[in-house]
């Protein structure tokens, strides 16, 4: 099959930072790209590396959204009756597309949001195969057979939900839209996909290509907006169930609406997750396992272990290689394949993280290096979003930057002394997303998954999400899960079918 040019840019391919506008309608319904009306509804998208604008972003409204949701709807009708084998024939194409196209998705993903392109292609690898994974499981996707008395017997349907919406965070713009959308379509289900304003672009660059790989018209939609948008989309009467991925006021927003229509609905929200590091740690390994929990996508991740505990005894040891390779980070041009860390993805993400880092100071935090904004060398970036990765020592429990989400390149860290009081102290939070552990003591790493309140424990790594795990929060991070085969469960129905093979026993 010829491959088509995304978003129909000619030079798309060759972009580099500094050089994409984007002139097409960003929303999808009905099988097409459609621009939104409403100009006095929009606002400017930034490129994070340069902060030039991208586009003018158009925000659907009420008529718009309503038109996005009955085409879903109509394409839902055909597509859950087609066999598991069908769906999983289609969408395994879409996966075969998007492996093609990973380097033209990832370096629009980069401009789009800043990160860098190493980990771009990786999120882009990703969503190829979580798509291959769901497409797997659709055709075993089944009930039960259940033998009642009499040769009566009862059995199960596992059927799809319906519309069902995503509404995403912009730190993994395509990633996001394909954990919810692929499991979802898996299932039967159609899906209208809004993407944070401020990551607008590659959601419909996998609306096209699931269009070409075979999805019918109006299966997978994409409406743009921000949160006037996304309440329209709560709100709908023909949707049956909201995947949110953001903040956790946000979130508590999205279940109050979603409860007046008695909605399912997953929240993955937002964390601030302990890492503990214990003496008997492979000190080189706890040093990257503290990095990679703490500096991809420049600090923009949920599920960051954002609490460093390390244990005393090595504290020194544990800091010096900490700073030296924290200090070595390249931060600039994130297109370029050396750059480590990129640009924040606005001025305000970046002006709100250095506040973060002066609260710290005055509460008494020493800052041991980074935390600045930094001007890369590259005159074209000069109006980018950059900054240097920040370790905070002496924090305690109470401070602001230990208690609240930063969302940004900042580690703090803490110093504990035993097993049963860092445990307390990691416990001792309102989140509950992810959580880690170093040590060479087998027992003690089960006994730190066992005890710690959190949806993940990475035992002697950090930041490791295949598909093949769920994933998802205790607490407060959220409700339900993505990632896994119970990911199934979310995005289906059970219904029960009662046979009876003899006469009613009526009391009547
Ligand atoms: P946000 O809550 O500001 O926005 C998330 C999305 O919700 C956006 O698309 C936004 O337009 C939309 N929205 C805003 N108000 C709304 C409303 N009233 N009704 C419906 N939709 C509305 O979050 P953000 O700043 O985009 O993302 C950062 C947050 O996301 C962080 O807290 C982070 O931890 C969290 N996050 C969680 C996960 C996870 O899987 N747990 C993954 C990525 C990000």
């Amino acid at each position: 099959m010829a491959q088509q040019p995304l978003l129909s840019l000619p030079e798309f391919g060759n972009v580099s930072t500094g050089s994409l506008v984007v002139k097409e309608p960003l929303n999808f319904w009905g099988g097409k790209r459609v621009q939104a009306k409403d100009t006095k509804n929009s606002e400017p998208v930034y490129e994070p590396a340069t902060g030039r604008v991208l586009c003018d972003l158009i925000f659907c409204g009420e008529n718009e959204v309503d038109q996005a949701i009955k085409s879903a709807h109509a394409a839902f009708l055909k597509w859950s009756k087609l066999a598991g084998m069908e769906r999983a024939r289609i969408l395994l194409e879409a996966a075969r597309i998007i492996r093609e196209r990973r380097e033209d998705i990832a370096r629009l993903e980069v401009i789009n949001n800043g990160k860098s392109i190493t980990e771009a292609l990786a999120d882009i690898d990703v969503s190829w195969q979580t798509v291959e994974y769901y497409a797997g499981i659709a055709p075993t996707i089944s009930g039960q057979h259940i033998q009642l008395p009499g040769g009566s017997f009862a059995y199960t349907r596992r059927e799809p939900l319906g519309v069902c919406v995503g509404i995403g965070a912009w730190n993994y713009p395509f990633q996001l839209a394909i954990w919810k959308s692929a499991p979802a379509l898996a299932c039967g289900n159609a899906m209208v996909f809004k993407p944070s304003p401020f990551t607008p672009v590659t959601a419909v660059v996998l609306a096209e290509i699931y269009k070409e790989a075979g999805v019918p018209d109006g299966l997978f939609n994409v409406v743009q907006g921000g949160a006037e948008t996304g309440t329209v989309l709560c709100q709908h009467p023909m949707v049956a169930k909201v995947s949110f991925t953001g903040s956790v006021p946000t979130g508590k927003k999205v279940m109050e609406m979603s409860a007046k229509g008695v909605k399912h609905v997953t929240l993955e929200l937002g964390g601030k997750s302990p890492l503990i590091i214990f003496k008997d740690c492979d000190l080189e390994n706890a040093v990257k396992g503290a990095l990679m929990a703490n500096f991809l996508t420049q600090g923009q991740v949920c599920c960051n272990g954002t609490r460093v505990f390390v244990q005393k005894d090595i504290l020194k040891p544990f800091m010096e290689e900490v700073l030296k390779r924290t200090k070595a980070i390249l931060v600039g041009d994130p297109l370029l394949e050396g750059t480590r860390m990129g640009a924040l993805i606005t001025k305000a993400q970046m002006e709100k993280v250095l506040g973060f880092i002066k609260q710290a100071k005055e509460q008494g935090a020493k800052v041991l290096c980074g935390g600045e904004p930094i001007a890369p060398s590259d005159p074209k970036l000069s109006g980018g979003y950059f900054m240097s990765p920040c370790i905070l020592d002496n924090c305690r429990d109470d401070m602001t930057c230990v208690k609240e989400e930063i969302f940004g390149p900042v580690m703090s860290v803490l110093p504990f002394d035993t097993e049963e009081e860092v445990l307390q102290r990691a416990n001792n939070t309102t989140f509950g997303l992810a959580s880690g552990v170093f040590t060479k003591d087998i027992t003690r790493a089960h006994r730190v998954a066992e005890n710690i309140q959190a949806g993940t424990c990475f035992i002697n790594n950090y930041n490791v999400s295949p598909v093949e795990v769920p994933f998802g929060g205790y607490k407060m991070s959220g409700i339900g899960r993505e990632n896994g085969m119970v990911t199934i469960e979310y995005y289906t129905q059970l219904k029960t079918v009662v046979v009876e093979m003899g006469d009613v026993q009526s009391l009547f």
